[in-house]
């Protein structure tokens, strides 16, 4: 199931009215709010779904072209045919509780930015700063991951959390060191290494599958405008 798993997907715990975002000091329309282990989840999902005996539990991935099998089953530890051949078919899923950081950009203040619906505006920016926080702050890269979030108004945030259980306090240092991170990953974007992404500003081993919603150009102009 380890390849199956699909990317990180938000839980949220908390209303927008509880959530109280903090302006990021010389960085006035970026925002950001953290949520304590345990107010918000993490959950990961199968991409396949899987299809599980009803009278005996045995399951198997769905494929498109597997049908005519199914009632050809052994019972799982025994070495008997299953007669059943009523099943039901799900998604498996796995959940983290862990110390989250929305990092939303304060639309009145910014003004018209022509690609703040733009998911790949904000997938770049979004592995821009993983990439970069590692960097900066005493914080692995593989401790820390984040996705890009639906919130209740249907705006793009950006969601950071630690990638250990229960959160390892790294988010909070992230929170206070926001404009740092921006300036870095600003610095990192503008070198003259590649049209859209490569492995030297935005490329890595676990992005290297999004390839299509990278294009650093938008990142760019954001910085441009507003840093
Ligand atoms: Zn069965
Ligand atoms: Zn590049």
């Amino acid at each position: 199931m380890g390849t199956d798993l699909s990317e990180p997907v938000l839980f949220d715990n908390v209303s927008i009215e509880d959530r109280h975002y903090l302006p990021v000091d010389g960085l006035n329309y970026v925002e950001s709010y953290f949520a304590a282990s345990g107010k918000g989840q993490i959950l990961y999902y199968t991409e396949s779904k899987y299809r599980i005996c009803k009278s005996c539990g045995f399951s198997e991935r769905t494929y498109k072209t597997d049908n005519q099998n199914w009632a050809q089953h052994i019972i799982p530890y025994r070495n008997i045919k299953c007669p059943s051949t009523a099943f039901e078919e799900l998604r498996f899923g796995t959940s983290k509780i862990t110390d989250i950081l929305y990092v939303r950009i304060n639309r009145t203040k910014i003004g018209i930015f022509q690609h703040l619906n733009d998911r790949k505006f904000w997938y770049t920016l979004l592995q821009l700063i993983l990439e970069t926080i590692p960097n900066i702050l005493n914080i692995e890269r593989n401790d820390i991951d984040g996705l890009i979030w639906t919130n209740e108004n249907l705006q793009y945030e950006m969601i950071l959390f630690d990638d250990v259980p229960n959160g390892a306090g790294h988010m909070k240092i992230v929170q206070q060191n926001l404009k740092a991170i921006f300036e870095e990953a600003q610095k990192r974007i503008v070198q003259d290494c590649c049209d859209r992404a490569c492995p030297k500003c935005l490329l890595t081993f676990c992005n290297q599958h999004y390839d299509d919603f990278l294009d650093k150009n938008l990142v760019i102009e954001f910085f441009h405008n507003y840093l």
